[in-house]
């Protein structure tokens, strides 16, 4: 068996630690900028990993892990998945990535229950080896004096990705050539990503796992195979790959459980976390890894370190306290640098990973009784070192304060009501007096440039509170005057004051922190800045009530109150681990309803609380989603409930995805349901049609700069008429149109109003 270096991580970020890859890539875009220098900032950032990882210590250098776009893209294009219509494009890879005048991309979606976001491979007749980006990379780092192993995505997980794992035969014929060439290349390993392999798989899937590397075993000449599952425990697919000939497996031992023995195998024990930004507990990594009985352990992430921020330098920000507890990526690495040492000189961890004291948990308090059990805290279960009462590692260094104002587990879950829907419907007409086919929008108004600006000008100290406040008044009232010239029924405030439907409350709650440069690729160039949630969350103040109130004391008509929604606000941030997730999305819920309580009192008669990432946070195993569905459902309706009768709550969810959650969706009990369906059409309108309350099926696809035509808009209302009475449907775009411009906006609107009018006319 050939050896493995001692420690290792799965991947790491790609967008440079300024943003330099954004930068690159969006003058590349704006045509400022050729391919050479798009491709020249690539190399230089593959460079700066490469040297600094090996600074850092780290023994096995990954390589192609970096991305111009997405990684999936990157396989798609390794296996010649390239579809026909893109191939005359200028440039094909970014015509899939983004379209181009005339073409649409690729679909996009979320990746596992990440907030990262793939492109759908679409598959054409047959399948054809582009190894240039593999072998380029590997030769890269060898110029500059660096031996990798190269990444690529496994061939079980991008066909389902596909949603064509009957092409198996076919598409393994490409991943032989490829070891061929990397045998031929001289590389001693290969690491093909496999994490479909956590989600609950059929016994025809699992057997086709089976053929596949029983297949790719047989290669004569190929370097060693390490199959890598990660975001969850291989399950059942343990079993058949550690009976195939792969001479490693790399496992998330951070959300699995250690495996039994290995005999012969290389194990890559993913101890420390790539998806939180909490330190890991050197004692518990430790712990895991000397439980692990294989030919030979290397200390690893559990995955890519890509979910993570680059590093914690220059986040002088942060609190002391608060800082010694995290580890982004470099710090990550650090760690698993030290805990090779440590495995390997057989030397004792230091005993608490941070200077912050131990917590106490509040007597009574769930956290003795249910976070070990959680889903959010399952690191205890992969340990064998830690009894089943110990709370998860982060808790050593936690700030959970005494007077913790969390309830007793046994209220978290009970999804409290509010009246019965035909109650607070009829009191809704009679207070609000909507007419049917009601028009109304998500929530943002075009962000301009000058917000922007001033945006950043109150950050770097140039502008004063009071300037920008000013400035953000006359944002919402052009808004509303450009609502109420256009005929709206429904008006928003537009949402100047936010940067992000996240960040914004994170700013404003107790229990969160923000970064300064803590960003995290979300697709593309595009990427965010999670807060991070370390304390127990409380509302100080209320937030958003004094744009709400001025946006309505300038119109007649209601004005909807825009807040982000507790699944949501939890989903987006890096959140402690040693309260269960439900717990704190708890926490999140009760803060939110006072903001609806105040909302409600200053006048504000219909409020949204949004939820785009409900099925973002699914669990990835079947036998996990009916709870996590139930705690979800209740949270929302706790920052819901105290709504009155009279009080109409909206709520909005994003992404064609959402059909396999409309139940839960349904359970929200919101009064009216606005969900994205320009694209997806009669799909999620068939999903939604039985719903009984009010359903505003978005009618203006808002991701693309397109004004759609009347007939366009037409034709989505009247598929919608034909599952949904008028006085149940509500008319509004599929999102927010905060990416758009203002005339866009006026025209799409002007046509969305036009239609509705002439809907209801004829009715
Ligand atoms: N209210 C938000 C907006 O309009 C909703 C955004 C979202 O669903 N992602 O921008
Ligand atoms: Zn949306």
């Amino acid at each position: 068996m050939p050896t493995f270096p001692s420690s290792t991580v799965l991947g790491y970020p790609r967008i440079g630690p300024d943003r330099e890859l954004k930068r690159a890539l969006e003058s590349y875009w704006a045509g400022r900028t050729t391919r050479a220098d798009l491709e020249a900032t690539g190399a230089e950032l593959r460079a700066a990993t490469w040297r600094r990882l090996a600074e850092l210590g780290l023994e096995g250098l990954p390589s192609g892990t970096f991305s111009l776009y997405d990684q999936v893209l990157d396989t798609a294009v390794l296996l010649g998945a390239v579809p026909e219509r893109y191939q005359e494009a200028e440039d094909p890879y970014f015509a899939m990535a983004r379209g181009t005048d005339g073409l649409a991309p690729l679909r996009m979606t979320k990746w596992f229950d990440t907030n990262y976001h793939y492109l759908v491979p679409e598959l054409g007749p047959a399948f054809k080896l582009d190894s240039a980006k593999v072998l380029g990379e590997v030769r890269e780092a060898r110029a500059l004096g660096f031996e990798t192993r190269p990444v690529v995505l496994g061939p079980v997980t991008f066909l389902l990705l596909a949603g064509a794992l009957e092409r198996l035969e076919e598409v393994l014929g490409c991943y032989e050539e490829l070891l061929a060439e990397l045998a031929a290349e001289g590389v001693a390993w290969v690491q093909l990503d496999e994490p479909a392999l956590v989600a609950d798989r059929s016994p025809a899937e699992l057997e086709a796992v089976r053929a596949a590397y029983d297949r790719l075993g047989s290669v004569p000449a190929r370097p060693a195979l390490l199959v890598a599952a990660y975001f969850g425990d291989l399950g059942e697919a343990l079993p058949v790959l550690a009976a195939s000939p792969v001479e490693g497996l790399a496992l998330d031992l951070v959300r699995g459980a250690v495996p039994p023995e290995l005999p012969g195998k290389v194990v890559l024990a993913g101890v420390v976390s790539g998806r939180e930004v909490w330190r890991t507990d050197p004692a518990r990594a430790l712990g895991v890894l000397r439980a692990v009985r294989a030919g030979q352990v290397v200390v690893s992430t559990s995955c890519s370190l890509q979910h993570v921020p680059y590093s914690l330098a220059g986040e002088d920000g942060l609190a002391p306290g608060l800082r010694a507890r995290l580890a982004f990526a470099e710090e990550k690495v650090g760690e698993v640098v030290e805990l090779a040492r440590l495995l390997a000189t057989g030397d004792n961890p230091p005993t608490v990973p941070g200077p912050a004291p131990a917590a106490s948990p509040a007597p009574g308090s769930p956290t003795s009784t249910t976070s070990t059990t959680s889903a959010a805290s399952p690191a205890s279960t992969a340990s064998p070192t830690s009894p089943a009462s110990t709370a998860s590692p982060i808790s050593a260094a936690s700030t959970v304060s005494p007077a913790s104002t969390v309830s007793p587990a046994s209220t978290v879950d009970g999804a409290p009501a509010r009246s019965p829907y035909a109650v607070r419907a009829a009191a809704q007409e009679a207070h609000l007096g909507l007419p049917p086919l009601a028009t109304t929008t998500i929530g943002s108004f075009p962000q301009t440039g000058e917000l922007r600006a001033a945006r950043a000008a109150l950050a770097a100290g140039t502008l004063t509170d009071a300037d920008y406040d000013a400035l953000v008044e006359r944002e919402i009232e052009h808004a509303i005057r450009v609502q109420e010239r256009l005929g709206l029924d429904v008006l928003v405030h537009g949402e100047p004051e936010r940067n992000d439907m996240v960040q914004y409350f994170a700013e404003h709650l107790d229990g969160f922190a923000v970064t300064r440069n803590g960003w995290v690729q979300s697709y593309g160039s595009r990427c965010t800045r999670p807060p991070i949630i370390h304390g127990d969350v409380a509302r100080p103040r209320p937030i958003t009530v004094r744009w709400a109130r001025y946006a309505q004391s300038l119109t007649e008509r209601p004005v909807k109150g825009m807040l982000t929604g507790p699944v949501t606000i939890v989903a987006w941030s890096f959140v402690r681990t040693d309260l269960p997730l439900r717990e704190v999305t708890h926490q999140v819920a009760e803060a939110l309803a006072g903001e609806v309580a105040d909302l409600q009192d200053a006048g504000i008669s219909i409020i949204q609380v949004d939820e785009p990432a409900l099925r973002e946070l699914l669990p990835l195993r079947a036998a996990a989603q009916q709870d996590y569905l139930a705690w979800a459902v209740a949270a929302y309706r706790r920052a819901t409930a105290v709504a009155a009768d009279r009080t109409q709550i909206h709520t909005h969810l994003c992404y064609s995805d959402a059909d396999q959650i409309l139940a839960a969706v349904d359970g929200l009990d919101a009064d009216v349901t606005t969900i994205e369906s320009a694209r997806s059409g009669a799909r999620i309108l068939d999903g939604v049609a039985g719903f009984t309350r009010g359903l505003g099926p978005g009618v203006y696809d808002i991701h693309s700069p397109r004004v759609p035509s009347e007939a366009e808009v037409e034709a989505l209302v009247e598929a919608a008429l034909e599952r949904v009475p008028a006085g149940r449907l509500w008319i509004n775009p599929d999102c927010g149109l905060k990416t758009r411009t203002y005339p866009q906006v006026e025209a799409a609107l002007t046509t969305l109003v036009t239609v509705a009018r002439r809907a209801r006319a004829g009715r």
